[in-house]
C-alpha cells in the first residue's frame, strides 16, 4: 500500500529540525525509526517494514544516509516553493534520479474500487519509493503554490494550505497559531502600557 496524501513528502521532510529554524532534532536516528515512520504514515506494508528491520549495520546506514538525502532535497524544493523562489537544478536532478528510481519499485493496483501507486518490490531500498513518488507529484502538481512554511518564525514545518481562500499560516493553529497569536497580543499590550505610562 502506499500513501496517496501530497503531504506525505512534506510530512517526511517535517521529520528533521536540525539545522532549521528552531535548530531542533531529527526524529530519524536509525534504519528502525524509518521503517516505523513510513509504517505509520501508510506509506509501506508490514513485509516492507520486516525487510528494513532485517538490513544489516554497513546497509542500514547507507540507506539511512539515503532517505536523509532525499528528506533534504524535498525540503528544499519545497521550502523555495514555499518562497516561490524557482527551486535550484541540482534539487531537480536528485529528485528526478529517486523519482525515476522510485517508478521501477511501484506498481498500478486497483483496490477498493480505486487505482492506486503501490510497492511491489520488497527489497528494502524500495522503502522510500512513495517520498520520492510524493514530492515529484507535488512539485508538478498545481497544487504546488499551496506549499506554506509555518508563519511561526522558531517552527519552519512545511504544510499543504489546503483552506479555501489559502490563507492558513500555520502548520497547527493549536501550537504555533496560538503561539504566535499570544506573542503578538503581548507586544500589542506591552506597547499599550508603555504609551500609557
Ligand atoms: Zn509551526
Amino acid at each position: 500500500m502506499t500513501d496517496q496524501r501530497p503531504e506525505l513528502c512534506l510530512d517526511f521532510a517535517n521529520t528533521n529540525a536540525a539545522g532549521r529554524k528552531d535548530d531542533g532534532a531529527d526524529r530519524l536516528t536509525c534504519l528502525a525509526d524509518l521503517a516505523e515512520w513510513l509504517e505509520s504514515n501508510g506509506a509501506i506494508d508490514a513485509a516492507l517494514v520486516r525487510a528494513l528491520r532485517r538490513v544489516e549495520r554497513a546497509k542500514a546506514d547507507r540507506l539511512l544516509a539515503r532517505a536523509k538525502r532525499l528528506r533534504e532535497t524535498v525540503y528544499q524544493l519545497m521550502s523555495d516553493a514555499a518562497a516561490e523562489k524557482a527551486a535550484d537544478a541540482a534539487d531537480i536532478d536528485a529528485l528526478t534520479k529517486e523519482a525515476v528510481a522510485a517508478a521501477k519499485a511501484l506498481s498500478i493496483r486497483r483496490t477498493k474500487g480505486a487505482y492506486k501507486w503501490v510497492v511491489t518490490d520488497q527489497s528494502p531500498e524500495a522503502a522510500i519509493a512513495p517520498i520520492a513518488l510524493s514530492a515529484a507529484a507535488l512539485l508538478t502538481s498545481p497544487d504546488l503554490h499551496r506549499v506554506r512554511e509555518c508563519g511561526n518564525d522558531t517552527c519552519g514545518w512545511l504544510f499543504l494550505d489546503s483552506s479555501k481562500n489559502q490563507s492558513r499560516k500555520w502548520c497547527e493553529m493549536s501550537s504555533c497559531g496560538n503561539k504566535m497569536k499570544a506573542r503578538r497580543h503581548y507586544a500589542r499590550v506591552s506597547s499599550t502600557k508603555k504609551r500609557s505610562s
